[in-house]
């Protein structure tokens, strides 16, 4: 469960300082879909780098499975991130390593053994349906084929929690809709809560249990 307080974020790099969170407070349960939608500029992903920590709140607090996130230490800070995945508009691919080597990229930073680590790329290949593309590189792919490693990379340390930050704004319908079904999969086979940052109400109708 992830319970937002009272989150605000001001920007004070900028003159005018930037108020992009004001009071916000919401509750999400644990397998839930949430959808957050908004205009460009609402404060959309200035929310999700919240949850995960790569932003520091102003005020407030984001308690996830009981714990503040905002008062953790660097080392506890490190653990839980790896337990929050995270999927965007531009996938944000390494270009020089192959889809296999994107989706080994976490484990290799989380030190997990290689055997181990060679299992689970290639289980999750199999999830995302790119095991025929497992040496290729970004390049050769298409944006819906991208974003199904971005999905893939982003589930290798199994996290509890999916953030999905406008990962289908780049992509064409019948692709988006795809993406959403795979997200859906991914939501009840693994019960992974997903929170889906989108400016499209199509996307929400299509996936969102809440908005
Ligand atoms: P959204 O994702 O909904 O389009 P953002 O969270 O990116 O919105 O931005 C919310 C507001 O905060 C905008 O006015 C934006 O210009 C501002 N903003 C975002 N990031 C920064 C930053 N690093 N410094 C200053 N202002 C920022
Ligand atoms: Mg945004």
């Amino acid at each position: 469960m992830i319970v937002i307080n009272n989150l605000t974020k001001i920007y004070t790099g900028t003159s005018p300082e930037v108020l992009a969170l004001d009071n916000v407070s919401l509750t999400i349960n644990p397998g839930e879909i949430f959808g957050i939608i908004g205009l460009s500029g609402a404060g959309k992903s200035t929310l999700i780098r919240c949850i995960n920590m790569l932003e520091k709140p102003t005020k407030g607090s984001i308690i996830v499975d009981g714990q503040d996130i905002t008062k953790l230490e660097k080392k506890d800070l490190r653990k839980t991130r790896q337990k929050i995945g995270m999927i965007f508009q531009h996938f944000n691919l390494l270009s020089s390593r192959t889809v296999y080597d994107n989706i080994m990229f976490p484990l290799e930073i989380a030190k997990i053994p290689p055997k181990q680590a060679q299992a689970k790329v290639n289980q999750l290949l199999e999830l995302v349906g790119l095991t025929e593309k497992a040496k290729v590189y970004p390049s050769q792919l298409s944006g819906g084929q991208k974003q199904r490693v971005g999905i893939a990379r982003s589930l290798a340390n199994e996290p509890k929690i999916l953030l999905s930050d406008e990962a289908t704004s780049a992509l064409d319908p019948d692709t988006t809709k795809s993406i959403l079904k795979l997200l859906k999969n991914i939501n009840d086979e693994l019960n992974i809560t997903i929170l889906l940052i989108t400016h499209d109400m199509n996307v929400i109708k299509q996936v969102c249990d809440k908005v």
